[in-house]
């Protein structure tokens, strides 16, 4: 099968839940999923881990180039781990110093180029649903289905702060919005591959659904694309 018939592309700002419906969808139809936030957070995280100033934007894409990035376990929430060169890294990547850094790291063209010939490879292999900001706009711009997931920044931000407390972190409302507003900004307003939804993508408004319901509408979508071709 070309790699088009068999790609949905999801993207969509920070906390709209991509990783969650995502993964759900994945699961449902039998797809490999592949989260490309992780692949920016490794790198932002190894970064920090080695004392990297994120603003040094060449030691930063020499790392992004050198480092060896895997993502293992299934589609299922929760199911993946993240290993830079060999180590687990999952629990560090979600972090807020990582929430602070990511937009600065992931805005460097070299570190862009490493991350999206990786991810192309990964799509060439099997069915994917591949979610990120950039997904069908530049990563698989032919994909067979593109959706762009948005929700209010209130709504996201209520969903960051609830899983940031349910992991254990002492955090305030107010800092998780002002966060989730300024990495919206840099990613949207970058010059590389900003965020933006695909002229061919479909938009579907998160705010007022549960992940479940998300996932019933992308299934529905991908049969109808696949009835009309
Ligand atoms: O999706 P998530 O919030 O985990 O992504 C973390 C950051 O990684 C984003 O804020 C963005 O700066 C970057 N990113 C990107 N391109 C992608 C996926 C994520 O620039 N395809």
């Amino acid at each position: 099968m070309p790699e088009s018939e068999s790609t949905i592309a999801i993207d969509g700002p920070g906390a709209v839940g991509k990783t969650t419906v995502g993964g759900m969808l994945a699961e449902r139809i039998g797809f490999l999923f592949i989260d490309t936030g992780v692949m920016y957070r490794a790198v932002t995280a190894a970064a920090i881990q080695k004392n990297l100033d994120t603003d040094e934007k060449d030691a930063v894409t020499d790392l992004a180039k050198s480092v060896d990035i895997r993502i293992t376990g299934g589609p299922g929430p929760g199911s993946q781990r993240v290993l830079v060169n060999g180590k687990d890294v999952t629990g560090n990547i979600r972090t807020q110093l990582v929430d602070r850094r990511v937009s600065a790291v992931s805005s460097y063209p070299g570190v862009r180029e490493a991350m999206v010939d990786q991810q192309r490879d990964l799509a060439s292999r099997e069915g994917v649903v591949m979610v990120g900001r950039d997904i069908g706009t530049v990563v698989l711009p032919e994909a067979k289905l593109k959706v762009y997931l948005m929700a209010s920044t209130e709504a996201r931000a209520k969903r960051r702060y609830a899983e940031l407390v349910d992991a254990g972190s002492d955090v305030s409302f107010d800092s998780v919005l002002h966060a989730l507003e300024r990495r919206d900004k840099t990613d949207s307003e970058r010059a590389h591959s900003p965020l933006k939804p695909a002229l061919d993508s479909i938009v579907v408004d998160t705010s007022h659904l549960t992940a479940d319901q998300v996932v019933d509408r992308i299934v529905e979508l991908w049969r109808t694309v696949n009835l009309q071709t």
